[in-house]
């Protein structure tokens, strides 16, 4: 398949695929004419040569993104002729989802089952859903006497939106759909493992009539290079982040300079907690698909199991058995559920914490070691890991992996396996099965989580709000969460 990632031209005299920044109306080299590359996960072809972007690249993308702010139409439209062009950028999404989806799975490793029917789909939701929201919000009026007060939701002006690579373009889209609902502009810069998706969106973006400057994308890496501006020009109004909890600390701290707003969404270490009277047949698949699905490289993954001591032998028995069956291998065949991990460095890691949990006295049930066989062999192929034997202050339990590693700790009561949950210092998500409904509720107050899920995984509903306690997250994002981030509230009263 031929990779069109930015405008039509752009390969190099061997066809690979070039991605330039978008800059205004611009596709972009490095202003110092560097690249990095872009590799797929399966077998380490060479998909493209990307932008090493500058922190001269930063400054300009800002320098567009503040002047299409300042004097472009973005702002000034209502809306709803913001959400005509959001509807058409999502219309021509779903046109391309075939495209994106390919995209997706060979730049970061996803399943092609994922991208095309559950990621890319959601691309052209998180559009239509800010689009909509916009006008449908509820807004406040305070009539009191001859007093009327009510509230303005004016843009907040240049956003500057810091992406991963484990969902890409969902993920990017969640941060740019509300920053351009509202009407401001982004610069946007995508993880540099997965830069893809980006640029192709971009170009959709533009070509359904976004204006020019409205979304400018960068590509590169952290710190000193490209993200720099992006965090430290005080013509940034706000920063949306999306990685990792050490990343989140740097951009807090590059951001607190100048008084910039950040929404931070970070790591994970959810608890996934299976009571003795849980349905099993629900709590074993379900279990299943919240740490090995997306291979672990999930922030929301349940990658603490606590498993009712009474049952703790048998699910793990049936658990093991299933996690055996799952087909890892080539993402882009669709009865594929696990595809390669993003790439040597993290697998490095990965394994890294399998060997940790030996030495701490855990006990391998299944899995971890890389696979080797020639099917795989090119790839950072890794198999579904289960752990027992290990307590909650071990750093296996503690720490964030980021792969198909589960490790399962036992609890008898409620109360334990609270206190087991709750001692983390994260708190992104929470997974509990049971069919006590008086317990689900009582132990969904006392979760210190952003989102808890009983007896399901993974719905999410834009309206609600997403983010995390601890060092998952900082703010929340979603409706109305959204809006107070993305916007500056300004209170008015008159008298009349
Ligand atoms: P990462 O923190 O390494 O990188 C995320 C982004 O930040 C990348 O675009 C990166 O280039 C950029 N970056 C790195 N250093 C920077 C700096 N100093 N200044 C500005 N930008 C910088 O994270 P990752 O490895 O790409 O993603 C995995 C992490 O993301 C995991 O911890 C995962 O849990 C988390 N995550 C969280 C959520 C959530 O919603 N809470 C969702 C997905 C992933």
């Amino acid at each position: 398949m031929t990779l069109s990632v930015t405008d039509q031209d752009s390969t190099d005299q061997n066809g690979t695929a070039e991605v330039r920044h978008l800059i205004g109306n611009e596709w972009r080299t490095a202003s110092d004419g560097a690249t990095f590359e872009s590799r797929d996960p399966h077998d380490g072809a060479l998909l493209a040569r990307v932008a090493r972007g500058t922190v001269d690249d930063g400054v300009a993308a800002i320098d567009s993104a503040r002047t299409a702010f300042d004097d472009g139409p973005w702002p000034q439209m209502s809306p709803k002729e913001r959400a005509a062009i959001l509807h058409a950028v999502a219309d021509a999404v779903d046109e391309h989802r075939e495209e994106l989806a390919q995209l997706e799975t060979r730049d970061g490793g996803k399943t092609i089952t994922q991208s095309l029917h559950a990621e890319i789909p959601r691309v052209a939701h998180n559009l239509r859903f800010f689009a909509d929201y916009v006008s449908m919000a509820a807004n406040e009026a305070y009539p009191d006497g001859d007093l009327l007060s009510y509230v303005l939701y004016p843009p907040a002006g240049v956003v500057s939106a810091i992406s991963p690579w484990n969902a890409p373009l969902m993920l990017a889209t969640w941060k740019i759909a509300p920053a351009l609902a509202f009407g401001n502009t982004v610069v946007l810069k995508p993880a540099p493992q997965t830069p893809l998706t980006a640029n192709r969106f971009a170009q959709i973006a533009l070509e359904a009539g976004l204006p020019p400057g409205v979304l400018n994308v960068v590509h590169g890496f952290g710190g000193e290079a490209v993200a720099g501006p992006l965090t430290s020009d005080p013509r940034v109004d706000r920063i949306t982040f999306t990685g990792s909890s050490a990343t989140g600390v740097k951009i807090l701290q590059a951001a607190a300079a100048n008084h910039t707003p950040v929404s931070a969404e970070m790591g994970g270490k959810s608890a996934n907690i299976v009571f003795a009277d849980a349905d099993l047949d629900v709590a074993v698949p379900m279990s299943l698909r919240a740490i090995f699905g997306g291979n672990g490289q999930v922030c929301l993954s349940g990658s603490r199991l606590l498993v009712q001591n009474s049952i703790r032998e048998e699910f793990i028995d049936r658990f093991a058995e299933e996690a055996r069956k799952l087909v890892v291998g080539d993402p882009k065949d669709p009865t594929t559920f696990m595809g390669p991990l993003i790439e040597q460095r993290h697998l490095d890691k990965v394994h890294s914490y399998v060997e940790l949990a030996q030495d701490e006295g855990g006990k391998i049930i299944t899995g971890g070691e890389r696979l080797t066989d020639p099917d795989r062999a090119g790839g950072f192929y890794y198999p579904p890991t289960v752990i027992t034997g290990l307590t909650n202050d071990s750093r296996t339990a503690r720490e964030e992996i980021f792969g198909p590693v589960e490790t399962v700790l036992g609890f008898d009561t409620e109360e334990e396996a609270l206190r087991i949950t709750n001692d983390s210092p994260y708190g992104l998500a929470g997974i509990l099965f049971t069919q006590n409904l008086d317990r689900a509720h009582r132990m969904a107050a006392r979760w210190k989580a952003g989102t808890v899920w009983i007896n399901t995984f993974f719905e999410r509903d834009l309206r609600l709000p997403f983010g995390g306690e601890g060092i998952s997250g900082l703010g929340r994002e979603g409706g109305q969460y959204s809006r107070e981030f993305f916007t500056e509230p300004r209170a008015v009263t008159l008298r009349i």
